[in-house]
C-alpha cells in the first residue's frame, strides 16, 4: 500500500494551510477556528462560522468533486478529505452535509430545478441542511423508520416524529426520510424528501446532550407538501440514503483530531507531578502510553486503508467500519486515561477556576461517547465486520 501523497496532493493540503494561516489572523477567528473544540461542537452555528464556509467557497474548496456541469471541479475525493483533515486539525467546520451528501445526491437524482435551486446554494454556503433520519423506535434499523407520507392530491401530508436532528433549530432545510408505502418491504417503502425548516407544521424542541451538544426532536403535524418537495423517484429512497453514506467516506473519517488529543495527552502527561515524582517516570504511565501510541498509530494505518480503497473506486464498508469503531474507543480510551491521572482538577469544566489544560479534558470526556453513537453505533459496526467482513452468520 502506497501512503505517500502525491506532489499535486501535498501542494493542495500546504495552499489550504495557507489558508488556514490567513484565516487564523481574523478577528473573529476563535468563533470559528479552535482546536479545543471536538467534531460536534463545530456543527454549532453562527454568523462568523457562516462566513467562513463562504470564504472556503470562494477559495474554490466547496463541491470540488462535483462535476464541472453543475458548477464543481471534477477533482478526485481524495482532495476533500485532505481539506477535511486540515480543517479538523483547526477545529474550522468541514465542509459538511450539503457539499457531501445531500449535494451529491441531488446531482444524481434531484430535478433539474431542484438542481438550479440548492446547488449554487451549497457552493456559496448559502444554505444549511439538517438530516431527519432517525426516530424514536428507528436508529441502528433505520429502515424500520415509521413518519408517515401520505399522497395528498399531488403532493404528501407528513405525520409523526424525527428524534437527534443534529442543526435543525438554525437549519434552513430539512432532508427527511419518510413512509410512502407503508405495504411494502420495509426498505422499499421509503422516500426522501426537502422540506423548508420553517414549513407549517414542523415543531422543533431541543434536547440538551452530554457535553452541551445540542440535537433536537422534530414533530409532524400535517406537514402538506408538494410534489417539487420528492428528491428523486418515490420509494427509492433507502438507495439514496445508503448511497449519500457511501458519499461521506471520504469526508467523514477525519484522524487529525486524534492524534492532536494524543499529543495533548502526552504534554499533560509530561508536565505533571504526582507525590512529587514526574508522571513521565512513572512505570505504569509508561507503559499505558507506550500501548496507546501503538494504538494511534494502528487507528491511522485504519483509517489510510479507508482511504485507500475509497480513492480507487471501491466502497469501503468493512474498512470504515473498522475504524469508526477502534478510534472512537480509543478517543475515549485516551481521555479516560488522562482524567485518572491528572486528579481532581481535572474534572472541572471549561472557565473554572483551576481547570487543568483549560477544561479540555472533562470536555473530551463528556463528548466523546457521542462518537460511538452517531453514524452508526459501535455494535452496529461490529455487527458490520462481522457479517460483511468475517461472513460470520447472524446473530
Ligand atoms: C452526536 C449525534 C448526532 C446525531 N445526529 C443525527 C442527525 O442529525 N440526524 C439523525 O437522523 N440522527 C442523528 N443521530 C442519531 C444516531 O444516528 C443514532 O443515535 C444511532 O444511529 C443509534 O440509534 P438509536 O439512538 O436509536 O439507538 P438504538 O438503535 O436503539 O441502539 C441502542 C443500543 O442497542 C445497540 N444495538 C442496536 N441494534 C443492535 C444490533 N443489531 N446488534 C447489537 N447491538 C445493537 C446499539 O449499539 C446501542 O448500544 C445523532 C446521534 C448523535 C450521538
Amino acid at each position: 500500500m502506497d501512503f505517500k501523497l502525491s506532489p499535486e496532493e501535498m501542494a493542495f493540503a500546504q495552499g489550504v494551510r495557507a489558508f488556514l494561516d490567513e484565516e487564523a489572523q481574523h478577528p473573529d477567528a476563535h468563533d470559528f477556528m479552535d482546536p479545543d473544540r471536538d467534531a460536534h461542537s463545530q456543527l454549532a452555528n453562527s454568523r462568523q462560522r457562516r462566513d467562513f464556509c463562504k470564504r472556503m467557497g470562494a477559495k474554490g474548496y466547496l463541491g470540488m468533486s462535483w462535476p464541472k456541469s453543475v458548477g464543481g471541479q471534477e477533482i478526485p475525493g481524495i482532495f476533500e478529505y485532505l481539506l477535511n483533515e486540515e480543517l479538523a486539525l483547526r477545529g474550522a467546520p468541514l465542509i459538511g452535509k450539503g457539499v457531501g451528501c445531500i449535494g451529491k445526491t441531488i446531482i444524481r437524482h434531484g430535478t433539474e430545478e431542484m438542481q438550479q435551486r440548492f446547488l449554487p446554494l451549497i457552493l456559496d454556503a448559502e444554505v444549511e441542511f439538517a438530516l431527519g433520519y432517525s426516530e424514536p423506535g428507528s436508529g441502528s434499523d433505520l429502515a424500520s423508520l415509521k413518519l408517515k407520507a401520505e399522497a395528498d392530491g399531488d403532493g404528501w401530508v407528513l405525520n409523526g416524529q424525527k428524534v437527534w436532528t443534529t442543526s435543525a433549530h438554525f437549519a434552513e432545510w430539512y432532508w427527511v426520510a419518510a413512509r410512502t408505502d407503508p405495504d411494502a418491504p420495509k426498505h422499499k417503502g421509503i422516500s426522501v424528501f426537502l422540506i423548508p425548516m420553517d414549513h407549517p407544521g414542523l415543531t422543533v424542541r431541543p434536547i440538551e446532550t452530554m457535553g452541551h451538544h445540542r440535537t433536537n426532536e422534530v414533530f409532524f403535524d400535517n406537514v402538506r407538501i408538494g410534489p417539487d418537495a420528492l428528491v428523486g423517484e418515490l420509494n427509492k429512497g433507502w438507495t439514496y440514503v445508503c448511497e449519500a453514506l457511501d458519499f461521506e467516506r471520504f469526508t467523514f473519517y477525519t484522524v487529525n483530531p486524534l492524534l492532536q488529543k494524543f499529543e495533548r495527552a502526552l504534554e499533560a502527561l509530561r508536565t505533571r507531578a504526582r507525590h512529587g515524582k514526574p508522571l513521565s517516570e512513572d512505570m505504569g504511565v509508561r507503559r499505558a502510553v507506550g500501548r496507546l501510541g501503538a494504538e494511534v498509530e494502528t487507528a491511522k494505518m485504519l483509517q489510510r486503508r479507508v482511504v485507500d480503497a475509497a480513492s480507487k473506486g471501491g466502497v469501503p464498508a468493512i474498512e470504515a467500519a473498522m475504524y469508526k469503531v477502534f478510534s472512537t474507543r480509543l478517543g475515549q480510551e485516551i481521555t479516560n486515561f488522562v482524567l485518572d491521572h491528572l486528579g481532581p482538577a481535572g474534572l472541572l469544566r471549561k472557565g473554572a477556576e483551576g481547570a487543568v489544560d483549560g477544561g479540555v479534558w472533562e470536555h473530551f470526556y463528556q463528548t466523546t461517547p457521542l462518537d460511538t453513537i452517531g453514524g452508526g453505533t459501535s455494535e452496529v459496526q461490529k455487527n458490520i465486520i462481522a457479517r460483511r467482513g468475517l461472513g460470520l452468520p447472524l446473530g
